[in-house]
């Protein structure tokens, strides 16, 4: 079998990216993109220095999360990523394309090189945590992205519905396969706190993260409840002034692993 490093190129000289996360989901909608959003605000807020390498190309949420409108600049020693209001750096394929709204029709190999520059040639500087936000499925194209960046681990994030099918064990074997290390589970859309009473509600039924983290051995970092002023925050493109404490266990098992 052929090692996987052998596909990673170095970072940009002018950069020092010190650990490299994925964020991956096995198919799209379950809240991948708000989860890597939130994970990169909560390190932040910790004074982190945080960017996120968004290769998501079936939607700009990431940019749109932050409220991000600019386009991506270049000289001569690679391109900038684009700073959000707390100091986030984001480099993304949306922050490239002449209209926010045109579709990415490309293919695969396409996407995957245009990822790979990401981490050759963007002038990141100092990151202590690089979140990327990877294309949702086990497929070609994130198993290319997989390849092409030097992850130091991989956080699951799934719906609970997809958390009693074969999705995390996908995600699992594939993590295995790339001897990439899975940090650990996180839980989207768990339940529903209802504002007049407090009550929380399951709305899918009783979650089953816990069995399945205890299946595969993996650490449950965090559930997420449905909360519309999360989706109003994401369409707003004020994300980084979420409150809540969900993600806090994650973002400390994550500075843990140092
Ligand atoms: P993915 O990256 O997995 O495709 P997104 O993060 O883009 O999914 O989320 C899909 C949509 O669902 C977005 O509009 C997002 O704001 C909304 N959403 C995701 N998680 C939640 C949540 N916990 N509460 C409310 N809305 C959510």
């Amino acid at each position: 079998r052929q090692d996987p490093e052998s596909l990673i190129e170095p970072q940009n000289a002018l950069s020092n990216v010190k650990k490299v996360i994925g964020v991956v989901s096995g198919k799209g909608g379950v809240g991948k993109s708000l989860v890597t959003s939130m994970l990169a605000t909560t390190l932040r807020r910790r004074e982190c220095s945080v960017g996120i390498l968004d290769a998501d190309i079936t939607g700009p949420s990431i940019p749109k999360c932050f409220g991000l409108k600019g386009r991506a600049t270049a000289d001569e020693n690679g391109m900038y990523p684009i700073i959000t209001k707390t100091g986030i750096k984001v480099m993304s394929i949306n922050l490239l394309l002449e209209e926010e709204t045109a579709p990415v029709v490309w293919r695969g190999p396409v996407i995957a090189g245009a990822i790979k520059q990401f981490w050759t040639d963007v002038v990141w500087g100092d990151v202590d945590y690089m979140f990327v936000d990877m294309p949702p499925g086990t497929g070609d194209v994130p198993l290319t992205v997989f390849q092409s960046l030097p992850l130091a681990g991989i956080i699951i994030v799934a719906s609970p519905q997809e958390l009693v099918g074969m999705i995390v064990s996908k995600a699992v074997e594939m993590a295995k396969l790339m001897e990439v290390p899975v940090l650990g589970l996180v839980e989207n859309m768990s339940y529903f706190k209802c504002p007049d009473c407090g009550k929380e509600i399951k709305l899918f039924g009783e979650s089953h993260i816990d069995e399945v983290a205890a299946k595969y051995g993996l650490k449950v970092m965090g559930k997420l409840p449905i909360d519309p002023t999360l989706a109003s925050a994401c369409d707003r493109g004020i994300i980084e002034l979420f409150g809540g404490d969900w993600l806090e266990g994650a973002a400390d098992a994550i500075e843990e692993q140092g």
